[in-house]
Formats: structure tokens, sequence, C-alpha cells
């Protein structure tokens, strides 16, 4: 991991003057809620074997935002499941506050599970989809009925009760789902691609309720997604899947700006790296780095960078209007490309045209190497 935050002294590396110092750790060291060692599942055997978790470790937070990121098929559902209890590890261990729960049944374990398909009763009003588990465990009716309500609440749903589900919108089900899954308190909540079947401007004002509610309820989230941007807008910390594996795991801001590798670089924003042998010329070091394609500057041919920047020549070979900025592509002098995002301050007739030669610049901390 490449946090700059250092979990023995509790600071965060900053500017001289700020304030990094975010009071004393003792006794505040995150508890865990989920802990995950050597974790592996192979599905199959000989041939058709499929190993679709190998050897996950990983600490989740009481109280945490965590999101597992990966494209399909990279083996987050799996991990999900195996938290969840539906899926045996092959090998591995799985803690849940500092218990093993590896070969612990669903029923017994303090989780619970909110799926993409909602899966709420038709036939049932949305108070006893809510209140359904309730019945199950056998709750008093008056207690049931209170714990139902505050759920609603929770996922400002009150007064939605006597509805069925076919009468709400698709993102009100969704929250009944929520609220159904909240309703007995689980210590941690499991999210497996919830907001997928939701349309994108639901799905955007959902990701902000949804990081909303977790923070009014104080549950752990552990939330599975393929889409980057859902996950770097509501984590607190992301674990970056890739064939069955992590990448890495670190906040948002640490996995965007400071990837740990070439997947990562690629599937957490736009991929823009320069070359090996563009690095040796332009930076004089050898590597493959990393440049996020925010922070490029375009500037005339033949300006120079200034004493903390770094520049490079090139032609622009595409040019894609998004509305609030402008996406460049230019080839470099020194081969390969790079991808530019400009916001559109100006009228576009200031920007340079599909052709023209340019100069990129850039600050040398936004250089970020990249082990491949
Ligand atoms: P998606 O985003 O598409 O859901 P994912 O990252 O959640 O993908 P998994 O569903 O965990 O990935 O699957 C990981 C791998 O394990 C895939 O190759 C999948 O085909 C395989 N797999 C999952 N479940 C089974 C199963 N029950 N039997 C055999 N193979 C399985």
């Amino acid at each position: 991991m490449c946090s700059a935050y250092t979990a023995a002294t509790g600071s965060v590396a900053g500017p001289p003057g700020v304030r990094t110092d975010w009071g004393p750790l003792t006794g505040t060291e995150p508890t865990i809620a989920v802990r995950l060692r050597g974790l592996s599942k192979r599905f199959g055997s000989g041939d058709a074997a499929v190993d679709a978790v190998r050897d996950v470790s990983l600490d989740v937070h009481d109280g945490e935002f965590l999101t597992l990121l990966g494209p399909s098929g990279s083996g987050k559902t799996t991990v999900l499941r195996m938290i969840a209890g539906f899926e045996l590890p092959t090998s591995g261990t799985i803690e849940l506050a500092g218990a093993d729960v590896t070969n612990t049944p669903p029923f017994d374990r303090d989780v619970n599970t909110v799926f993409q398909d909602y899966a709420l009763f038709p036939h049932m009003t949305v108070q006893q989809n809510v209140e359904y588990g309730l019945r199950v465990a056998k709750v008093p009716k008056d207690d049931r009925r209170r714990r139902a309500q505050e759920s609603l609440e929770a996922v400002r749903l009150t007064g939605y009760g006597d509805r069925k589900p076919q009468q709400l919108s698709g993102g009100q089900r969704q929250r009944v789902a929520l609220a159904r899954a909240l309703v007995n308190r689980p210590q941690v909540l499991l999210l497996d691609e919830p907001l997928g079947a939701l349309d994108l401007k639901l799905r955007e004002q959902m990701q902000i309720e949804l990081k909303e509610i977790q923070r009014q309820v104080g549950i752990t989230f552990i939330f599975v997604t393929h889409d980057q941007e859902e996950a770097l807008t509501m984590s607190d910390r992301i674990a970056v899947f890739d064939s069955g594996g992590i990448e890495q795991v670190g906040s948002p801001e640490d996995v965007y700006e400071r990837p740990a590798s070439e997947f990562v670089a690629g599937f957490v924003g736009t991929s823009n790296l320069l070359l090996p042998e563009a690095a040796s010329t332009v930076l004089g070091r050898a590597g493959l780095y990393s440049i996020r394609p925010e922070k490029i500057r375009l500037a005339p041919a033949g300006s120079a960078p200034s004493a903390d920047e770094h520049g490079v020549a090139g032609t622009v070979r595409e040019v894609i209007y998004l509305g609030t900025g402008t996406r460049f592509l230019v080839d470099l002098s020194v081969g390969g490309s790079l991808m530019v995002l400009q916001q559109n301050l100006h009228s576009r007739d200031l920007h340079p045209q599909r052709g023209d030669d340019v100069q990129l610049l850039w600050q040398r901390v936004d250089e970020y190497p990249v082990s491949a």
C-alpha cells in the first residue's frame, strides 16, 4: 500500500505549516470488523478448475465503507459470498469481530447481504418486507413495527410502509432492500452491486444517499462494484482486485493519485503512462510513470518548463469535447502518447486543434512511478 498515512504516528505527510496531526492514536486504532487471512477459493477440479480468489488478506475497520473494486470475474463476489458464509473457502480464514467464523453457517454470522435484484417479496407491503427477518426471529410485534419504522426512516422512506414493491421506483425498492438488511442491525452489511439496476442519474443520487445512510447508522459496509467512479465517490477505502487477488488497498486518493501497479493505473481512472523510453528521455529516469490527464497543462510549442515542472513536445492527434472539459490525445515526440484533460474555462477557439504542435507540462510531484 502506498499511503502517506502512517498508522504508527497517525500523521499524514503534508506541507510545513499545515496541521497533519489528527490527534493521538492511543486507543483510537481502528477495531477490525472483518479480518481475511490467506483466503482462496477454487471452483471445480482438474483442467476445469478456476482459482476465483487467490490468497486474499484484508482488514476491514469497524464502521468503514470499504469497496471491493475490479473487473468482471476478478473474484469480488466470491470474497463477499465467503464473508456471508454462502461459499466455503478452499483455504484461509475469516474473522468477524475477532471470532473465527470460517466454518460458521450464514445464519450464525452477524452479517446481512443486499443484492442487485432487491429480492423483495412482491405480495408483501414495504413494512412487511422490512419486518420479515424480525418475524422469522420471533421478535414481538410492537418491537418489530418500531424497528421497521426506524429502519425505513433511516433510508428516508417514512410513510411508504403500506405500499407494495411494484408501487415504488427502482431507487425506492433498493432502499427498501437496504432497510430490510439494516433492520436487525447487523455488524457488517455486504452489498453486491446494489445500484447496478438503476439508471445513471438515480445511481449517482443513490451513491450519495447510501454513503450518508452508512455514516448515519455507523455499520461497516463492504460494497462490491466494477464501477471506478462509484468506488471513488463512496468509499473510505478501496481494495482493487485483479484475477482473484488484491492489487492495492487504499483511500480513493491513494489508488487514484498513487496507483501501485500498471493495472490499477489503468483500471482506476484513465490509463496515462509515460513509457520507459520516454521516461528516460524526459525525466532522466528509467521506469514506467503514471500522470493523470488533469495534471497536465497544454502550452504553446517550445514553452520551457519551470524549475518544478517537466515538459515534452507533442502533436495533438484527437480533440474530444466533453461539455465541462475537453480531452486531448497527444502523440509525444519521444514516442507514446498522453491524454490531457482541460476544463473548458475559455472558448473552444483558444484550444489547440488536431495536428497542432504543443508542449505538455506537469508538476514533477504529479509524475508517479508505477511498478509494472
Ligand atoms: P462480476 O463483477 O462479473 O460479478 P466478480 O469479480 O464478482 O465478477 P466472481 O463472481 O467472484 O467475480 O467470479 C470469479 C471467477 O470465479 C470467475 O471466473 C467466475 O466465472 C468463477 N466462478 C464464480 N462462481 C463460480 C461457481 N459457482 N462455479 C465455478 N466458477 C465460478
